[in-house]
């Protein structure tokens, strides 16, 4: 089955009930059985629940994997994979890192003894050096937030595998529609549905794909041991929100390239981070690894000019300054005072975050439309 035909319809088949073809919000919390432990599979909705199942087969089918653990939040989802580690275990990590990601190994998992260290991924190399002893964990990000650097799944896991570490990619901002890193070796790929997989910013949902019979194992009991579930309706929305994941993310992605070159050119524009422009550092990576270079862009102004950031930040139309991303919808946002605000202003500088950078989450209106919007507001 390819990718556009799996989004409508891997793990998904008509109620056998009454036909719906639609999977039914399942609003129940719990199941009746005909004699004790004679059921149909389902026999508490923390441990199970259909609409769940479904989205989580179809979730797996999206990644390649064999086995979907949805989760109330991406950071519930990364969470049940910290749970995994033990007190005196080393996890190595992006360092340009998504913000909630980053509190959640420096401010949670800290104070239960599991240590963690950022590098700079770009040279497989640097984590070779940086494994230790009790390295058990490789966190992977990548396309970054918000600079889009771009990592080599494929070769950063191959180092890991050697050493018998397992892998985990953060794939939230490729979607499994442009990068697949269960196929270059990886672990674990984690999801925050919230973003592209919804795509229509009306639900917080997370997942984990694996094909890893032990790991599936493990992160079901987590699931079901923690807690951390998400509800019917929110899965519901998440299966509605999939089947058009494909060709929403294609026209975001043909959407933002136009929008990277309108950048380019411009004169108020400073440096442009996408990964479909030439100029970027990871293009021909992004080229190889990824099917298309993603909706995201992020870019300064001349001179690092905060007035004009300022200007462009309040007066565009149909880009709406909000955090988040992958919604239909345009958003617009400065990650020195939002997302990213909790870390220190050098080391902000120091890896190119600039006060004047600003980060768009291209959605798919009229590309033209949206190269009006930002011409306006710049020229306020
Ligand atoms: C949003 C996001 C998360 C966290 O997901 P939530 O659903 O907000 O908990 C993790 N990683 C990345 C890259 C994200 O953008």
């Amino acid at each position: 089955m390819k990718f556009e035909t799996k989004v409508i319809h891997a793990g998904i088949s008509p109620d056998p009930s009454t036909g719906a073809i639609m999977t039914p919000i399942f609003q129940t919390s719990t199941f009746v059985q005909a004699s004790p432990g004679v059921h149909q599979g389902y026999e508490y909705a923390r441990t199970q629940n259909p609409t769940r199942t479904v989205l989580q087969n179809n979730l797996a089918a999206l990644e390649n994997g064999t086995h979907g653990v949805a989760f109330s939040s991406g950071l519930a989802a990364m969470d049940a994979i910290l749970r995994m580690l033990k007190p005196g275990d080393h996890i190595i990590s992006t360092n340009d890192l998504y913000g909630g990601s980053y509190r959640l190994m420096t401010q949670v998992y800290k104070d239960y003894g599991i240590e963690a260290t950022y590098i700079d991924m770009s040279d497989p190399d640097s984590l070779k050096d940086a494994i230790k002893e009790n390295t058990r964990l490789i966190w992977i990000e990548t396309p970054t937030n918000p600079l889009l650097q771009v990592f080599d799944i494929k070769a950063l896991c191959s180092v890991a595998d050697e050493k018998n570490i397992r892998t985990c990619v953060d794939n939230t901002f490729a979607t499994p529609y442009l990068q697949n890193p269960l196929d270059l070796g990886a672990s674990m790929v984690l999801h925050s549905a919230t973003k592209y997989i919804g795509g229509h910013s009306d639900l917080v949902l997370g997942a984990v794909v694996t094909r890893d019979e032990e790991i599936a194992e493990k992160l079901a009991f987590i699931q079901n041991s923690v807690g951390a579930v998400p509800g019917p309706q929110d899965c519901f929305l998440a299966l509605r929100g999939i089947k058009t994941l494909a060709i929403r993310v294609e026209r975001a992605c043909e959407n933002a390239a136009k929008i990277a070159d309108f950048l380019t050119g411009h004169p108020k524009v400073g440096k442009v981070f996408y990964p479909g422009l030439k100029s970027h550092p990871g293009h021909a990576l992004a080229k190889d690894q990824m099917k298309m270079f993603g909706a995201m862009i992020s870019f300064s102004t001349v001179n690092d000019d905060m007035d004009v950031a300022r200007k462009i930040l309040e007066n565009t139309r149909y880009f709406s300054l909000a955090e988040s991303l992958g919604g239909v919808e345009s958003l617009i946002g400065h990650p020195a005072s939002m997302t990213h605000a909790s870390i220190p202003r050098e080391e902000r500088v120091a890896v190119g975050l600039l006060d004047s950078t600003i980060r768009l989450s291209v959605g798919i209106e009229n590309v033209d439309d949206l190269i009006e919007d930002l011409k306006t507001a710049m020229e306020k």
